[in-house]
């Protein structure tokens, strides 16, 4: 490389501060663009960045290679909007599913969290989120309309399967339980079967962090929402 600094602050600025960066072009950037990651402030973002630098040059392109990939191939599947890189996805195509039942969850995290539990014999619905008016969340900024199209015209719902029963198994917070009775309302209309994952789950958690033996005992134990 030209630029003679180049090498030299690659091995000993990583926590240099000065008002005008040290760095060469590429590297700002490298950095701006993980400090925009969750969770990674400036200096956490400045040490991965010297990692990539000091990495070779097929784990950088691996890297790279991976992201691209990921925003190339993976969508939300049209029916349930579980992430997958087929569509629909593997759960919503598997005849060996209940597919008349669906689960619904606030995030595909949520929905791993729940199918490793291997108790989920039907489908899933990720609503994408809860309602929350103090942040502006509207019913329109989630998929409800989505899940009620399909119990309200089953060529819409998974392997074109009518919808008998909702489970709820959102997140047991106030948004969670307060879009799970919206909702519910909208779908006893319907003459389908309405519960929710059991009690048994600490109010206030996040699904994705309860345990496995926890999260299965709430799905054995769902109780009819009247
Ligand atoms: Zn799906």
């Amino acid at each position: 490389m030209s630029d003679g600094r180049t090498s030299k602050s690659v091995r000993e600025t990583g926590d240099r501060r000065t008002s005008r960066s040290p760095y060469p072009r590429a590297v700002d950037e490298l950095i701006d663009q993980f400090a925009k990651l969750p969770g990674i402030g400036r200096r956490t973002a400045e040490r991965l960045a010297f990692h990539i630098l000091k990495s070779s040059e097929k784990e950088a392109m691996g890297l790279s290679q991976a992201v691209a990939d990921v925003k190339r191939t993976v969508r939300h599947c049209s029916i349930c909007f579980n992430l997958t890189d087929q569509d629909p996805c593997p759960i919503c195509s598997d005849e060996r599913r209940e597919r008349g039942v669906i689960l619904v969850v606030e995030q595909p995290k949520d929905l791993i969290a729940l199918e490793q539990t291997g108790l989920h014999r039907g489908v899933y619905h990720v609503l994408m989120g809860h309602v929350s008016p103090l942040d502006d969340i509207g019913p329109e900024d989630l998929t409800m309309s989505e899940l009620l199209r399909r119990i309200d015209a089953p060529a819409k719902n998974s392997g074109g399967i009518k919808v008998t029963e909702v489970v709820f198994g959102l997140n047991p917070t106030l948004e969670g339980d307060g879009t799970a009775l919206m909702l519910a309302d909208e779908i006893r209309k319907r003459e389908v079967t309405v519960s929710r994952l059991a009690r048994g789950l600490p109010s206030g958690s996040q699904l994705e962090y309860v345990n496995k033996a926890v999260l299965a005992d709430a799905l054995q134990g769902r109780q009819k929402m009247e």
